[in-house]
C-alpha cells in the first residue's frame, strides 16, 4: 500500500524536478562548452574519508576501506603542480566522508592563499561540526563556496535519512551563522535530500530562507551502482531512473579530477567509492600528479563516452541526469 502511494506522487515530483532542471539548464547555457577548454580547471581533495554520518541514500555504509587522512606533503605537491597546469578552483569534497573531519583541512586551505591562480575554493559538508566559530575560520581561509547538506527541515525525517542524532545542533549551526559578519562574504547553498512532497511549506524552511540562504532541494539520488534501492529510501524519496544511454561525456569528464585520502587520483570523484580501475589515474605517492593527469587516462574515458564504451561503474549511474547533459529512461 505504501509503495503504492509513492508511486502515485513520483510524477508530480518528476514534473517538478524537470521545471527546476530546465531552470538550471537555462542559468548555466554554454557551460559544459566553457570546461571543455581546460580539463583540469578543479581538483578536488578528500581530505579524510571518515564521516560522522550514516545517511540512508549514500555508499558510505558500504565502504570497506581502510579510514585515511590525505599526507600533507603529497597535498602540498598536488597543489603545486595542479596549479603549474592551469588550475583555478579546488574543492573539498570527499568521493564519501566528511570534509571538517580532516584536522589539516584550515592549513589546506591557508596553503592555498599562496597562489592568486586559484580563484574559487569550495567545500562541501553536512554541517554538524560547522559552529558559527568553525565557519568565520574557513571563510578567513579563503572559502569562497560553501555547500550544506540536510534532510528537510524536520527533526524525525532527518534522523530517518541522515541516521545520526545531530539535528539540533546543525539547526543552531545554521541559525549563528546566518548571524555571522561573513555570512554574505562566501556564496551559500543548502541542499536539502527530502521525503517530503512539499519540503517549501515548512517552517523552519522559510525561515532560513528569509535570513538569505540558497538551497537545492532533491527528492531522487543516485544509485551508487546498485548499492542504493528505491525501497530502502523511505516517504517520497526516490532512486532516480535510469539513464537511457550516455548520450554525451559526464560532466565528470571536464570537471576536473579527484585525489583520495589515499593519495590515488580519480577522474570521478563524485561516484567512484570502490576504487574503480578504469577511473584511476595512478597514485601520487609513486608518480607526480602532472605525469598522472598526462598518462592517458582521460582520453582514454573520453573516447569511450564518445563511442558508447563507458567504464562499468558509469552504466548504471545516473549523476549525468542531475546536471542535465543526458536524457532520463522513462
Ligand atoms: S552523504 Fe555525506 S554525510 Fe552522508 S554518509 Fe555520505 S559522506 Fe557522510
Ligand atoms: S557517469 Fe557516474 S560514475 Fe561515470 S563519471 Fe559520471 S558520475 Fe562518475
Amino acid at each position: 500500500m505504501k509503495m503504492n502511494v509513492k508511486n502515485f506522487f513520483m510524477p508530480y515530483l518528476i514534473i517538478t524536478n524537470h521545471v527546476r532542471n530546465a531552470w538550471i539548464k537555462y542559468k548555466y547555457r554554454g557551460f559544459k562548452q566553457s570546461l571543455q577548454k581546460n580539463k583540469y580547471v578543479q581538483l578536488r581533495i578528500e581530505g579524510t574519508n571518515k564521516c560522522n554520518s550514516n545517511c540512508v541514500f549514500c555508499a558510505y555504509q558500504y565502504d570497506k576501506s581502510e579510514k585515511k587522512t590525505l599526507d600533507f606533503e603529497l597535498y602540498k605537491s598536488a597543489i603545486d603542480q595542479f596549479v603549474s597546469e592551469g588550475g583555478e578552483m579546488v574543492s573539498f569534497i570527499p568521493v564519501v566522508g566528511e570534509a571538517l573531519l580532516d584536522k589539516l583541512l584550515f592549513e589546506r586551505m591557508k596553503y592555498l592563499k599562496k597562489y592568486p591562480e586559484i580563484v574559487q575554493i569550495e567545500l562541501f559538508t553536512n554541517g554538524i561540526l560547522l559552529t558559527k566559530r568553525v565557519f568565520e575560520d574557513l571563510v578567513d581561509a579563503g572559502m569562497t563556496d560553501l555547500f550544506i547538506s540536510t534532510s528537510g527541515f524536520e527533526k524525525d525525517q532527518y534522523e530517518k535519512m541522515f541516521r545520526n542524532s545531530f539535528y539540533d545542533k546543525l539547526i543552531s549551526n545554521l541559525a549563528e551563522i546566518a548571524l555571522s559578519d561573513r555570512f554574505l562574504k562566501c556564496s551559500i547553498n543548502i541542499i536539502i535530500y527530502t521525503d517530503s512532497l512539499f519540503p517549501t511549506f515548512n517552517r523552519q524552511y522559510k525561515r532560513f530562507k528569509k535570513l538569505g540562504y540558497h538551497f537545492l532541494i532533491n527528492n531522487f539520488v543516485d544509485n551508487w551502482n546498485d548499492k542504493i534501492k528505491d525501497y530502502n529510501l523511505p516517504g517520497f524519496m526516490y532512486v532516480a531512473p535510469k539513464l537511457k544511454n550516455h548520450s554525451s561525456p559526464c560532466l565528470q569528464i571536464y570537471r576536473g579530477i579527484t585525489l583520495r585520502a589515499d593519495g590515488s587520483l580519480t577522474q570521478c570523484g563524485c561516484r567512484d567509492v570502490d576504487h574503480d580501475r578504469e577511473m584511476t589515474f595512478g597514485n601520487i605517492k609513486d608518480t607526480p600528479l602532472h605525469e598522472l593527469i598526462n598518462n592517458g587516462t582521460w582520453q582514454k574515458l573520453y573516447d569511450g563516452f564518445c563511442n558508447k564504451n563507458v567504464p562499468d561503474i558509469c552504466k548504471k549511474c545516473t549523476i549525468p541526469i542531475f546536471w542535465n547533459s543526458n536524457e532520463r529512461d522513462y
